[in-house]
């Protein structure tokens, strides 16, 4: 048995976060092909008894695109009204996919007040076990159209690691545009070679994800390691793998060599 199906094999509550990349095509359109995709594999996931949930961006991306603004939104009113706009779409789209496959999801809307907060931390963890219970897929984002700075996650890296401390996952994938952590900045350097494996965050890795910058070519990596540290900081695995690949969530939970996975620091 390989180290992945070791971990694995007893997972049984997963959290998945979908970027806006694996969401949508290059013009910036809903990519319905990986929606279902996705949506497939989480209903397939619960059909084998895991309990499951999505955190998704994309919500101001589409809300832009349902507007047909010629420039992307700058000013935080601006992304407020779109995500506003896309994050109701964005559900509906879900909805349709995931009742395909007969499975029920709710929506989850978070801001950095409801993790600090006691009761309101409380609360969410309340709604995450009682939805998970009665077989639901909770998915969430960030609640963009009343989050402002001193309230903002910022970024649904963190957010998906915080959910997944929240309602103590046993694992958390997150799927974007890379492949996942490399040795050093593919774009920069053919020979960078893909880690399959971290078992601690050293202060070298940190420094070559700060390095690449917001795009890291291993794409946005930056926020990607800080979520890794909250979440194996709080017990809880963490796979960054490409969401374009077919069959990813799947693949990952077979236990196949897929993208980086970092190891919890505790069970
Ligand atoms: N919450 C934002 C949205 O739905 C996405 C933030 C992110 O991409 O990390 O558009």
């Amino acid at each position: 048995m390989n180290t992945r199906s070791k971990y694995f094999e007893n997972a049984k509550r997963i959290v998945v976060k979908v970027g806006t990349s694996t969401l949508t095509h290059e013009s910036g359109l809903l990519n319905f092909e990986r929606i279902e995709k996705i949506a497939r594999q989480l209903s397939d996931l619960h059909n084998q008894n895991k309990e499951v949930i999505l955190v998704t961006s994309g919500a101001i991306g589409v809300g832009a695109t349902k507007l047909a603004l010629k420039k992307s939104p700058k000013t935080i009113p601006e992304k407020q009204a779109a995500a506003a706009i896309g994050q109701g779409l964005l559900l509906h789209i879900y909805e349709k996919f995931f009742s395909e496959y007969g499975q029920i999801i709710a929506q989850i809307l978070l801001t950095k007040d409801d993790i600090n907060h006691k009761v309101r931390y409380s609360n969410a963890h309340n709604t995450f076990n009682e939805l998970l219970r009665q077989g639901v897929i909770p998915i969430v984002n960030e609640n963009d159209a009343i989050a402002t700075h001193e309230i903002k996650f910022g970024d649904n890296d963190t957010l998906s690691a915080l959910v997944a401390k929240l309602v103590d996952a046993d694992l958390l994938i997150l799927l974007s545009d890379i492949d996942g952590l490399y040795d050093c900045d593919p774009r920069k350097n053919p020979n960078a070679k893909l880690t399959s494996l971290v078992k601690e965050i050293t202060e070298d890795i940190e420094d070559c994800a700060g390095d690449a910058g917001s795009k890291l070519g291993t794409g946005g990596m930056n926020t990607k390691i800080k979520a890794a540290k909250i979440a194996v900081d709080a017990g809880v695995s963490m796979v960054i793998a490409n969401g374009a690949s077919e069959n990813i969530i799947k693949d990952i939970i077979s236990g196949k060599e897929m993208g980086t996975l970092f190891l919890a620091q505790k069970n």
